[in-house]
C-alpha cells in the first residue's frame, strides 16, 4: 500500500464511521431529505478522500441515474455514491453530486482537529 494523503477538513464534519476519514463539511449539505439502504443519507456538493467505482445505471425512485459506488480511502469501505447523470431533467441538479450514506457528524474545535489530523497524518488544506 502507497503513502496516504489525506486531505483535513475544518468545522462541522461528517467521517466514515469506520476510520474517521473525514469525507464531507456540513457547510457542503444541499439536501437531507435523502434516503439509502441504511437509512437517512445527504447530498453533498462535494465531498474529499473518495475513490470512485465502477460506473453503472441505476433506476431509483426518482428515474434513471448514472452513478458510481464511492468509498473511503482510510478503509475501502463504501460511503456513498456520486451522481454521474440523470435522465429526468427534474433531476439535473444532482449531476456531479454526492450522496454520503454516514450519518455521523463531529464537531471539533480548531485546536482539536490540528491534534487529530497530525495523528491520522492527514494534510491540513486552507
Ligand atoms: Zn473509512
Amino acid at each position: 500500500m502507497g503513502m496516504l494523503f489525506l486531505i483535513c477538513l475544518e468545522g462541522s464534519i461528517y467521517s466514515c464511521k469506520h476510520c474517521y476519514t473525514h469525507l464531507g463539511l456540513a457547510d457542503d449539505i444541499i439536501s437531507k431529505s435523502f434516503h439509502c439502504r441504511h437509512g437517512k443519507a445527504y447530498l453533498f456538493n462535494k465531498v474529499v478522500n473518495i475513490t470512485v467505482g465502477e460506473k453503472e445505471e441505476r433506476m431509483m425512485m426518482t428515474g434513471m441515474h448514472t452513478v458510481v459506488d464511492i468509498f473511503c480511502v482510510g478503509c475501502g469501505s463504501i460511503v456513498g455514491w456520486k451522481y454521474e447523470a440523470a435522465q429526468e431533467k427534474a433531476q439535473k441538479y444532482k449531476e456531479g453530486k454526492f450522496i454520503l450514506e454516514s450519518d455521523i457528524e463531529f464537531q471539533f474545535a480548531t485546536w482539536e482537529l490540528s491534534i487529530i489530523c497530525n495523528l491520522h497524518g492527514m494534510i491540513r488544506t486552507p
